[in-house]
């Protein structure tokens, strides 16, 4: 259960702290579509060229029906976002843009209410709480490492994204979110004689940003010297890129292994592909990476998390590590249903094993745009229907393979019904 004093909105508590059953949320999904029609006229538009009919959606599997909206027509390119809006953009709902890191110059501009916003940071904390192994009240009574700069940095680097204003790194959001449970530090450093020395030498900053390795090892230390039952907690989480260089790179030229069974890792984000917001680095192998964080923290694979959303959806996925799929196995929350759809035929697929793009399903957290019902262009596999096989948590249960934009034709069809 989320507390008051993490969420004070009551109805967003409620809500993050409900369980919803298949009849409850079809019923939930039938009212926002009406209010998706009815507030935008774009969608509308959609929704009769799709023949959708309201009265149609009856049952879990009737949420096929609804017009989904690809998530490509938030990118700002396409010239739709602001069509995206349920509210007007000066009415006092209106808060600001979420926009996703970028690697190709082309973000998602996703128009959030105050409300949108914290049901977003809700979904995390609750994910947060469900799948990273430290209990609920001892959270600031962590060691937090965040391998990433502060938020205040990514909302700038977000500004070379976009000319939209107001704007939040979606990413940004979710790091604030860990400064409401714990006190993170944030690791990614600017170091003013390295940058000096980059400007002259290389006219740019690029090798002025380094890991704050020293407070690393030196909390790490100084928690080991405490008495046991004085010890804190410790926390490794942030960018998978940076938690790999301070392992493989950092650590293993110092020599310097730790022994912490009970700490806690955990990331998000994606850029296993070796893409991440304007950075490339070498592909990273999830069962290695799993494998060092054992062998150079000294944690153990159960206590090793991916996280997994994406700027269109408020809805966040957790993880745990599968020694049988060798690849983290997220879950669905009540709070949302999702659709893995056939990459041709863009039929939803039933069957473990089969692959897929991800349609994600939620009432909750889309006052301001319409985002009910949005498909991404990742390519999932099934791994079980209404229950983890592995640890039964209630709710589909998928893997992340990765993005599948190159492939031809995908998703190409759905998005000419649109323009
Ligand atoms: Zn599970």
């Amino acid at each position: 259960m989320i507390t008051s004093e993490l969420v004070h909105d009551e109805r967003i508590r409620e809500i993050i702290n409900s369980d919803y059953k298949n009849d409850d949320f079809v019923n939930l999904m039938r009212n926002i579509t009406q209010n998706a029609i009815e507030m935008n006229s774009f969608y509308k538009e959609h929704t009769t060229k799709e023949n959708f009919n309201l009265d149609d959606l009856n049952k879990i599997d009737d949420l096929a029906l609804i017009p989904t909206v690809p998530g490509i027509l938030f990118k700002e390119s396409m010239g739709h976002y602001e069509k995206l809006l349920k509210i007007p953009l000066e009415s006092p709902e209106f808060e600001l843009w979420n926009v996703s890191s970028c690697t190709s110059g082309d973000p998602s501009l996703v128009g959030r209410s105050k409300d949108d916003i914290e049901l977003l940071a809700s979904m995390t904390i609750k994910c947060i709480y469900e799948f990273i192994p430290i209990p609920k009240d001892e959270w600031f009574n962590t060691i937090s490492f965040d391998f990433a700069p502060s938020v205040t940095f990514l909302n700038r680097i977000a500004m070379r994204y976009t000319k939209v204003r107001p704007i939040k790194l979606y990413g940004s959001i979710l790091h604030e979110i860990s400064t409401r449970m714990s006190n993170p530090k944030f690791l990614i450093k600017f170091f003013p004689l390295k940058a000096l020395k980059a400007m002259i030498e290389k006219r740019g900053l690029a090798g002025a940003f380094g890991i704050n390795t020293k407070y690393v090892f030196n909390q790490v230390r100084k928690n080991l010297e405490k008495p046991k039952d004085k010890q804190k907690h410790i926390s490794f989480g942030g960018s998978i890129h940076l938690l790999n260089t301070f392992m493989n790179t950092i650590m293993k030229e110092r020599n310097i292994k730790f022994d912490l069974p009970d700490s806690v890792v955990n990331f998000g984000g994606g850029g296993w592909n070796g893409h991440k917001s304007q950075l490339k680095y070498p592909p990273i192998d999830k069962a290695k990476f799993v494998a060092d964080c054992v062998d150079y923290f000294g944690t153990k694979p159960e206590r090793i998390t991916d996280m997994f959303g994406f700027t269109e959806t408020p809805i966040t996925f957790g993880s745990h590590w599968s020694d049988k799929h060798q690849d983290f196995i997220f879950h669905c929350p009540s709070q949302a249903r999702i659709i893995i759809r056939d990459l041709i035929s863009q039929e939803p697929l039933s069957n473990a094993g089969e692959k897929g793009f991800l349609e994600v399903l939620t009432p909750f957290g889309v006052a301001a745009s319409v985002n009910h019902a949005v498909t991404v262009n990742d390519l999932v596999e099934i791994v079980a229907k209404n229950k983890c096989p592995e640890c039964g948590y209630e709710g589909d249960t998928f893997l992340v393979h990765g993005r599948i934009e190159d492939k031809k034709g995908l998703g190409c069809s759905s998005i000419l019904e649109w323009i």
